[in-house]
């Protein structure tokens, strides 16, 4: 299968991850668009995993589910370039890399200020909702730092015969 082929079904892929979202996929020319202006240049992974992330919900995802993801959109990435590309996006402002939790770092379509939840039981990453977070004493930081960002988790696990 060409890159001619494959794009346009994983972009389908991706609106059927995206379900439950009403918002339109991402079309090919926006995601150039989008990479080209933080200075990428659209390449096939880039592209590939652009329509992973970008259908237009905000996503928490792991390099592991992106894989899985684009086997089963039956393109063949490794582990490494996802990873790379990854990297790149969050070093262009596209994700941000949330933390890594285990053995495993998250990266999240929402690049704003926000804290999250963690589901121990399966690893799951919620947004908390804004505003819903005060921090007083806030450490000083070590001579020679500044403090340019506060990243909460708060960690939850399930209630046995709640929700
Ligand atoms: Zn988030």
């Amino acid at each position: 299968m060409d890159s001619r082929e494959i794009l346009p079904s994983l972009l389908h892929r991706a609106s059927e991850f995206a379900a439950h979202s009403v918002v339109e996929t991402c079309p090919v020319a926006r995601l150039k668009d989008m990479l080209r202006r933080v200075g990428l240049r659209p390449t096939r992974q880039r592209m590939l995993l652009g329509s992973l992330l970008f259908s237009g919900k905000d996503r928490h995802v792991s390099a592991e589910v992106l894989y899985q993801e684009s086997q089963a959109a039956r393109s063949h990435l490794s582990l490494a370039t996802i990873y790379n590309t990854l990297n790149q996006f969050s070093d262009a402002g596209l994700l941000r890399k949330v933390a890594v939790f285990g053995d495993r770092a998250i990266y999240d379509t929402n690049v704003g200020d926000h804290h999250h939840f963690l589901v121990e039981d399966d690893g799951t990453v919620i947004d908390v909702p804004d505003v819903s977070v005060s921090l007083s004493n806030m450490p000083d930081p070590p001579p020679g730092y500044r403090i340019v960002g506060v990243d909460v988790v708060v960690r939850l696990v399930r209630v046995e015969g709640e929700a």
